[in-house]
């Protein structure tokens, strides 16, 4: 820990990295953090913490934080500071300019994971109400957003069934497109924990990641998927528990739709959808998938845990309504100790889906084409509102190159080095008439901004993050926004200044708005949350302190619903031009794109993203660990160094995405979910050859 000085003043506040959320005590001399100590009665973590958090704020006074707002012309002129009444009213008469020359759909928002649930509230609000259309989406696009779908037609509600605190009482783990030890680190010390108590762990996963041999754990099997086949091997799993009968008919009875259960017991029994049958689609040996399968029906407890893996494909909702249908089948929802537990990249996936970010969807998850749920909006904040779904992400960049999406508002995201095939989203940008960057640095987006706005890091503000298990936590602010506003400050500003008045005096009068709009947060206010720490919603009348376990005698949408899921391969083939599957990860001590954490004491660690090649095709190639290599794909090719690795399978090479230099995003395709659009990041056709270095 890096001291400086005796602290003088304290705020327990919310990590701002991974969707575990812990809770840390942020002390302080003056304006300057002294350390970051987890907090002991932080209900996510109980005091402990990754490297990551403890290291949390050094990019808060990094020398590289744009702190004045700055504007130019054109992408290619240089920028200029300006004063905030300048920025905003530039951007505000761009907006407006923009709208009037190509109507009202022409302009748009994008809220990101990393800010606060008031602060993607009030963006969705100055998108629907200040500019007139939905055209609002989060980040969550790239990576949960099949969860948000699969769980609520399976289920009824778009999240998390259990709390963290389950895990204690589960007996088998499916982990299937997660690696917890590094993307979720203190609640991955909990998985071990319970592990070593004597609970089984299945791991399915193209890569051997920790958790299947580490110090005192191993995983009782280890099922090398070959990328891209998530639905194949959950369609063998379920075949072998509704052939060898061992599904719990009683719960199916009691608590699910049987003409669906019938008609997806019809379809998992046949076959086709075998072990043996899908062994040359997975390559997994079917011996091992029949143990798995067994050991999750029947070991007891039954909770599942995934992530991005599940997510980031084109099949990205079926995998996810898979799981929910094993579950269901297994009777393995609505108590402790079991569940379907996606585990969130970001510290507010969650919370930025709740509060309506997305086009079709106010908050709570309510579509924008319902009407009382509408006319709520509209009576609460006296304006008529679209009742048409708006533009997701990628819609946004379509139409901008087609000439008519010509306006964006870019809160705390940097697509340009997130998000898929850059090369699209480059062109989409550089399309646009006035791109507006709201940011702690000068991203790679920025090099597309005509407007830059400098934001506030989370502990120069106050709000709310909502984790991976629907809690709720505060964020308190220790230190006076260098920037000189909070972020949701600046998107009122604006919604001021181009017409739609917001006068809020502190973000607990925005929970306040939520509160009284959205019937899961009906009870949720900063003085609960101060008073008992943190709540899981849904937190209303019914339960009014929150929610920790969901779906307990019924599911939310009444009866469970099984879902026909159907293995469709990827478009994306490798042959003989990209012959290996390149997947993508993280590191424990680095953070999405890198912006916070390459500035803070993790630097000190993984410098630079690699890529992981088995000894194999590493041999073929003539590349030696260490070396630099090229990775081509049909979307474009980057070089970074090699790391000759068993942990990958023959065939599967690995990198993390955390460097802009590497900009692994160069590579990966425009392939996505069919039904909510998330990028397909996770299987990309490549071939690696070596290379003198980019
Ligand atoms: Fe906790 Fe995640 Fe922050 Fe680490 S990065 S301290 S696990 S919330």
């Amino acid at each position: 820990v890096i001291e400086i000085g005796q602290p003088e003043h304290s705020a327990v506040t919310t990590c701002a990295y991974c969707g575990v959320g812990c809770s840390f005590k942020a002390e302080m001399r003056g304006e300057q953090v002294v350390r970051m100590v987890p907090y002991k009665d932080g209900k996510a973590n109980h005091g402990h913490s990754c490297v990551k958090g403890r290291f949390a704020w050094g990019y808060a006074t990094h020398r590289d934080r744009i702190t004045k707002p700055m504007i130019r012309a054109k992408i290619t002129d240089p920028w200029h500071e300006v004063s905030w009444d300048e920025a905003i009213a530039h951007t505000a008469s761009e907006f407006k300019h923009i709208q009037a020359k190509y109507g009202r759909s022409s302009v748009g928002g994008i809220t990101s994971s990393r800010c606060t649930n008031e602060e993607t509230y009030l963006v969705q609000k100055l998108v629907r109400a200040g500019f007139g259309n939905n055209n609002v989406d989060t980040c969550a696009r790239v990576c949960h957003s099949p969860t948000g779908y699969g769980l609520s037609q399976t289920f009824g509600t778009s999240a998390g069934t259990q709390d963290f605190d389950s895990v204690e009482q589960a007996d088998v783990m499916l982990l299937i497109g997660a690696n917890p030890t590094d993307g979720h680190p203190v609640f991955a010390s909990r998985m071990k924990k319970r592990l070593r108590e004597g609970a089984k762990l299945i791991v399915i996963d193209p890569r051997r990641i920790d958790l299947v041999r580490t110090p005192h754990v191993e995983a009782e099997y280890h099922l090398p998927i070959r990328p891209g086949t998530n639905v194949a091997i959950l369609s063998a799993i379920a075949h072998v528990i509704v052939t060898e009968n061992l599904i719990d008919a009683d719960y199916i009875r009691e608590r699910c739709d049987a003409d669906a259960f019938a008609h997806w017991a019809e379809f998992v029994s046949q076959e086709r959808n075998s072990p043996e049958a899908l062994a040359a689609t997975t390559g997994v040996d079917p011996e091992l998938v029949r143990k798995a399968a067994r050991l999750y029906a029947t070991g007891g407890n039954g909770a599942i845990y995934y992530g991005l893996g599940i997510t980031e494909h084109s099949q990205g909702t079926t995998a996810v309504m898979a799981l929910a249908n094993l579950a269901m089948a297994t009777g393995n929802i609505g108590r402790v100790g079991v569940g379907v537990n996606p585990l969130r990249g970001q510290n507010n996936v969650q919370g930025s889906c709740d509060m309506g970010s997305f086009p079709h969807e106010y908050t709570g998850y309510r579509h924008v084409g319902t009407e009382n749920v509408r006319e709520s909006f509209e009576i609460d904040w006296g304006i008529k509102l679209d009742p048409e779904p708006g533009l997701r992400i990628p819609n946004m960049l379509d139409a901008a190159i087609d000439g008519t999406f010509m306006g964006l508002y870019i809160q705390g995201e940097d697509i340009a080095q997130s998000d898929p095939d850059i090369k699209h989203i480059t062109a989409g940008l550089s399309a646009m008439e006035c791109v507006v960057v709201q940011d702690l640095f000068l991203n790679e987006t920025a090099q597309f901004a005509h407007v830059f706005l400098p934001g506030s890091t989370f502990l120069e503000k106050n709000g709310t993050f909502t984790n991976a298990e629907r809690r709720i936590q505060r964020v308190r602010k220790v230190m006076t926004p260098k920037n000189g506003y909070e972020d949701w400050e600046i998107t009122q500003l604006i919604s001021n200044a181009v017409g739609f008045p917001m006068n809020y005096a502190h973000p607990s009068e925005i929970m306040d708005e939520v509160a009284r709009l959205t019937p899961t947060f009906a009870n949720v206010s900063f003085d609960l949350l101060d008073r008992v720490g943190s709540v899981q919603w849904p937190c209303n009348e019914a339960a009014p302190e929150g929610t920790p376990i969901m779906h307990i005698d019924h599911f939310v949408r009444g009866q469970g619903r099984f879902f026909v899921t159907e293995y469709v391969p990827t478009d994306e083939k490798t042959g003989p031009r990209y012959p290996l599957l390149l997947t993508t990860g993280r590191i424990l001590s680095q953070y999405n794109v890198g912006a916070q954490t390459r500035r803070t004491e993790n630097s000190a660690w993984h410098k630079e993203d690699l890529l992981e090649i088995h000894p194999h095709d590493a041999e073929q190639r003539g590349v030696t660990d260490g070396s630099w290599v090229k990775v081509a794909s049909r979307s474009g090719e980057i070089a970074l160094h090699a790391k000759v690795t068993e942990r990958v399978a023959p065939g599967v090479v690995y990198t993390t995405f955390h460097h802009p230099m590497t900009m692994a995003n160069i590579v990966t395709t425009d392939y996505s979910d069919w039904a909510t659009n998330c990028p397909e990041y996770k299987v990309t056709a490549v071939q690696v050859s070596p290379s003198n270095g980019p």
